[in-house]
């Protein structure tokens, strides 16, 4: 008999920080660039050097661990977390160890059945970036140091994990990259590993609780790697389980294009890392008006907003939830909002502006049509000059060519039919051409109308108001 197990996820996420320079020195925190040229001796590592905090780095981990209801430790050491590899210049890695910056928070999550789950979180702590190898082919390898003492940041959640699927996993993994954007902590750019995911799974028989034998999963770059390696280890797990072999505890890689995880080493081939306390850096500080006066200047965080966005403007839970997950996507709704009707412009953001987006893989931010076109469009909708069909028609315009709604409807001769004349002369010639249906209705037959509604709009290219054409209908029904 086979059993059917669940997975238990715990989350271990970097960011990189969005500051000027990098951990302990002046070179630039940048992206890409020619190798080694953002180096200089203490990031290389040469004997000597040493390190100066960057106490912009410190504010962003501290901004994050109380966006995170993290308690804070007042005072905190660093540590050097000591390993030998290529891409660690100094042989050690300076980072957190007993007292992090942050410990014991949670983050809410929000499922797509519209449940919502609390995940803690142990600890988020400051440490530096390695370099970066580069395999160049046969048995050569080089090293790029520019990312060398980047200011990074380790999210971690609590153990035993509250994850429990790979849904909840990629949930807490968007909710955490959201917040973090929101705050200006992180771009959040997966693809460029500037937030990078290591989720630890084991396998428990659905409906127990308790923990197994973990596997570690590294080289996940995307939302939809993180739940495809998560899907996989479990089926991967699972069967062990069922032929009666031991899950073995070691960390896999992840290949994106086979879809399956991969070993790359065993626990028990894994480093001591002999932490111990950086002598070269004096204890980090806060004093709890500092800690305070970080707290009041946090931003409003996501759930705030999507409650703000249903008591404000009147929107549906799963409406707010789409426009307060992404902060320019918020600020983009704020703005048409403003002035035009709060619930139609959220249709058309969440609607037909989306797929348009979707479609063509921009972002709210890339897009050609500005949150003062859409409020425009949808008042010229809105105040009947234009009908709905003719508003969609508008709006792929807008988004290829950046117009404005009034100078498309103007060019393409758009406006909606409001005159009475024109629209009667249609509505006669469809009564004259179906003695059939007019019959029907005058039967009571109400339903045969939509007939006589699509005939004249279709007449009318789609530009005559519906109110208007139903209203002449019946006035010219009833004179029957
Ligand atoms: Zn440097």
């Amino acid at each position: 008999m086979t059993t059917t197990y669940e997975p238990i996820v715990g989350m271990e996420c970097h960011a990189e920080l969005l500051t000027e320079s990098k951990m302990f020195c002046g070179c630039a925190n940048a992206f890409g660039g020619a190798p080694n040229t953002r180096t200089c001796p203490v990031c290389l590592g040469l004997p000597g050097s040493l390190p100066t905090m960057n106490r912009r780095a410190v504010d962003l981990v501290l901004r994050t661990a109380l966006a995170l209801h993290c308690e804070i430790s007042l005072d905190c050491l660093f540590a050097r977390k000591n390993y030998f590899y290529p891409d660690l210049p100094k042989g050690y890695q300076i980072s957190q160890y007993d007292d992090p910056i942050g410990k014991s928070g949670y983050l809410d999550i929000t499922l797509e059945d519209g449940r919502s789950k609390r995940i803690h979180i142990r600890r988020v702590h400051l440490e530096e970036d390695t370099g970066k190898l580069i395999h160049a082919g046969g048995n050569e390898s080089e090293v790029d140091y520019n990312r060398s003492g980047v200011p990074l940041m380790e999210v971690v959640t609590e153990f035993p994990p509250d994850i429990e699927s790979a849904d909840e996993a990629k949930a807490y993994l968007e909710k955490l990259r959201s917040i973090l954007i929101y705050l200006g902590v992180s771009d959040g750019k997966m693809e460029e590993g500037h937030l990078r995911a290591e989720p630890n799974l084991s396998i428990r028989p659905v409906g127990t609780t308790g923990v197994g034998v973990k596997t570690e999963i590294k080289n996940l770059n995307s939302f939809k790697s993180v739940y495809k390696g998560i899907e996989y280890e479990l089926v991967r797990q699972s069967e062990l389980l069922n032929a009666g072999e031991p899950v073995r505890q070691e960390t896999l890689g992840w290949n994106d294009v086979s879809g399956e995880t991969y070993h790359m080493r065993f626990k028990e081939e894994e480093q001591e890392y002999r932490y111990f306390p950086e002598p070269d850096l004096v204890p980090l500080h806060f004093d709890t008006p500092d800690i305070e006066a970080a707290r009041a200047d946090l931003p409003e965080l996501p759930d705030a907003k999507r409650e703000r966005f249903t008591s404000q403007y009147g929107l549906r839970d799963y409406e707010a939830g789409i426009l307060t997950a992404s902060r320019p996507l918020a600020d983009y709704f704020e703005e048409a909002a403003s002035g035009a009707d709060p619930k139609a412009i959220a249709n058309y953001v969440t609607g037909d502006l989306a797929k348009l987006l979707n479609a063509s893989g921009q972002e709210i931010n890339d897009t050609k049509v500005t949150a003062a076109h859409l409020r425009e469009l949808i008042m010229l909708r809105d105040d009947g000059k234009i009908t709905n069909n003719s508003a969609k028609a508008v709006l792929a315009e807008m988004f290829e060519s950046g117009e404005s709604a009034s100078t498309i409807v103007e060019a393409r001769g758009l406006a909606a039919v409001s005159d009475d004349s024109a629209i009667a002369a249609e509505v006669d010639k469809a009564l004259a051409a179906s003695p059939d249906v007019v019959a029907k209705i005058k039967g009571g037959n109400e339903k045969s109308k939509g007939f006589l509604t699509g005939m004249v709009m279709k007449a009318m290219k789609g530009q005559a108001r519906p109110d208007v054409v139903n209203r002449l209908i019946d006035e010219r029904l009833a004179a029957l």
